[in-house]
């Protein structure tokens, strides 16, 4: 199998060429084709398998097809990660992924000041990489929207219940429409990721590497 193969739009094709990206990743060949069709996915990944390209990929991919309809304005696809440092890194790959398809890819996090982020919102964004905390204060003071979510995604959900944002995520998912697909990553798994895991996801595509 390699990149070519699947249908996804050219531009991506391009944009993995030029990342040296030849063939996929065993994540990648798992759950590209799901993701693609619309289904939930649990998958369970560790840092280092391409984890982030395989959700990337085929969500600009959708993005990207979606976007030549005349459909309103907002986020159209929210990631979820425990960390500042993550969220960039998954920023990054989005970037590279999408370049020269016309999708703003924005992230924020806690521990920098409000003000600048809150400018960079009003400038329109397709895709939002968020920490919980920050993400939260954000939206309930009317600064993010979530109404035009699609896709939903956790990434390292076993590290943000850790790091104690369950009630963040809990409290978040109350804005969010429940008619949307939902793909959770962690790299463990137990009975309390499990728990949270089944309240978000819908008859979702397990994968295992
Ligand atoms: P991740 O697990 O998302 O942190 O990715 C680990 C590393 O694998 C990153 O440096 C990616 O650039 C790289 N990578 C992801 N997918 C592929 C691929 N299909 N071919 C080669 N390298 C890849």
């Amino acid at each position: 199998m390699k990149f070519d193969d699947y249908y996804i739009a050219p531009e991506i094709k391009r944009n993995l060429e030029g990342l040296g990206f030849k063939k996929p990743t065993d994540i990648q060949f798992k759950s590209i084709p799901p993701i693609l069709k619309g289904e939930d996915v649990l998958a369970i990944a560790q840092t280092g398998t391409g984890k982030t390209a395989a959700f990337a990929i085929p969500v600009v991919s959708m993005l990207h097809e979606r976007k030549t309809q005349k459909r309103a304005e907002g986020i159209k696809c929210l990631v979820m990660v425990p960390t500042r440092e993550l969220a960039l890194q998954i920023a990054g790959v989005f970037e590279q992924i999408s370049r020269h398809m016309n999708l703003k890819v924005f992230c924020v996090f806690g521990g920098v000041e409000q003000g600048p982020q809150i400018a960079q919102l009003e400038a329109g964004i397709d895709i939002l990489i968020a920490t919980p905390g920050r993400m939260f204060d954000l939206v309930s003071q009317g600064y993010i929207r979530l109404q035009r979510v699609e896709i939903l995604i956790l990434d390292e959900a076993d590290h943000m219940l850790d790091l104690g944002f369950i009630k963040d995520i809990q409290d978040l998912m109350k804005f969010l429409p429940r008619k949307r697909q939902t793909l959770f990553f962690s790299a463990t798994i137990n009975e309390k990721i499990k728990k949270l895991a089944y309240s978000l996801v819908h008859n979702a595509i397990r994968i295992q590497i």
